[in-house]
């Protein structure tokens, strides 16, 4: 697959990609942390905040009414894009893990209890872990782990095969953030839908690189970041099917979820989503991630998914045929990331080194603790990760640098360091 040419026009909306690095332009390649926000959004929260900023749902005056469509036309703009039967199927919060934490605590509670079972996949970030061992601490369940193959990949019958009459919820990533593999969700919900389990998907790494469709998907939770899409940081979204969204609980309570409120008697909650929304929220960001929406829609999401697969495949072979570089993952990439090793340097060194030329990666563990040490890569891998703005251009450069790369202080002084876990 050849990188398109379509996409040099993009590269323009993005000011931080003309910012001098001590004499050097950014090449960066760690858009699975976070990306760069386009001219669009940041014009979209610029003009919230100077025509119509002001609380939500509070007042009468024409600016809070403005603030409140503008809020509330950004969610029914998100529940377009994840294909929502409803727009009230979506809620803003702070990010992924935040969603996560908030379907744990609010709707796990709910449905696992004592010496149940929850399943999980073997290739889970931190922040898809985590709050499901917490869960299972504190309900006395057990948390299951479903072991990847050989190639790290996940396949549907492994998931199949773990599930008992006692597992009562699965979690799992669309696109694992380390070796940016899509998982078979559509088959894993089919399966656990035909037991009654309800799937959590972390979509974080998934909404950026490929259409996705929460219906098509089968999935009854989907969580995600706006940063990780050319959105602003401190929002993101859980959407969840109605009936399920019903039976969740918030996490946490105060103003803007109440209709009426007493000292002791009954109070008088809103339905989803404002009922999981207390506090004011974030509107200006909202605001923005819908501009960032808009915005990859603009381009195309097939288009998006096959330029940045185009650039994996072009680093994934690239890096393959270097000596002493092994590439981790499926032999060919699936997503817009490419994790690799190079032998007798740890990956500090690597970045270290790439930084010189102006290549940001992402390196160490990738809060994938017990992925990474499944994999047998105690020291991590380096991380290349690629956006609408990236070009073919940049994956030579960065081959280039890893060709030229050598031991540094961390190779010799600090092994196995891991503290950026
Ligand atoms: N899940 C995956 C797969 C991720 O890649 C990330 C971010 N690295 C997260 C969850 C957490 O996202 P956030 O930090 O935006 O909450």
């Amino acid at each position: 697959m050849s990188v398109s040419s379509d996409f040099s026009a993009v590269r323009a909306d993005f000011p931080i990609l003309g910012v001098d690095l001590d004499g050097r332009s950014p090449a960066y390649l760690d858009n699975a942390a976070t990306t760069q926000k386009p001219r669009q959004v940041l014009d979209a929260i610029h003009d919230y905040y100077t025509t119509a900023n002001s609380n939500v749902g509070r007042s009468v005056h024409t600016l809070s009414m403005r603030a409140t469509e503008r809020y509330e036309s950004a969610r029914g703009r998100v529940a377009e894009f994840l294909g929502a039967a409803d727009k009230d199927e979506v809620v803003f919060t702070r990010g992924t893990t935040d969603s996560i934490n908030m379907v744990a605590e609010g709707f796990g509670r709910q449905v696992v209890g004592s010496g149940d079972e929850v399943l999980i996949s073997g290739m889970e970030h931190h922040s898809n872990l985590l709050p499901w061992r917490r869960l299972c601490e504190r309900v006395g369940a057990t948390l299951r782990v479903v072991p990847i193959d050989e190639h790290g990949e996940l396949t549907p019958e492994a998931f199949t095969a773990q599930i008992t009459e006692r597992t009562k919820l699965i979690a799992v990533a669309h696109v694992s953030n380390v070796q940016g593999t899509v998982n078979p969700v559509r088959e894993i919900t089919a399966e656990a839908h035909r037991h009654g389990i309800p799937v959590v998907v972390d979509g974080a790494q998934a909404v950026a690189h490929r259409p996705v469709d929460v219906q098509e998907l089968g999935a009854d939770f989907y969580c995600f970041s706006s940063h990780k899409m050319y959105g602003p940081m401190g929002v993101g979204v859980l959407y969840g099917r109605a009936e399920l969204l019903e039976r969740m609980q918030p996490i946490n309570v105060g103003g803007g979820i109440v209709r009426h409120v007493t000292y002791d008697g009954p109070n008088k909650y809103y339905k989803a989503p404002h009922l999981f929304e207390s506090g004011t929220p974030n509107i200006a960001d909202a605001v923005g991630l819908a501009a960032a929406i808009d915005y990859l829609e603009g381009i195309g999401r097939e288009q998006v998914a096959a330029h940045d697969l185009a650039l994996a495949e072009r680093a994934a072979a690239g890096l393959r045929a270097l000596d002493g570089v092994t590439v981790f993952g499926a032999q060919r990439p699936q997503g817009g990331i490419v994790s690799f090793g190079v032998e007798g340097l740890h990956p500090y060194d690597v970045g270290n080194h790439l930084n010189t030329y102006g290549i940001a990666v992402r390196t160490g563990v990738h809060c994938a603790v017990p992925f990474i040490d499944s994999l047998g890569l105690t020291i991590g891998t380096t991380r290349a990760s690629f956006g609408v703005y990236n070009t073919a251009e940049e994956v030579d450069l960065l081959l280039e640098a890893v060709s030229t790369v050598e031991k540094g202080f961390w190779s010799n002084e600090h092994p196995n360091d891991r503290s950026l876990a």
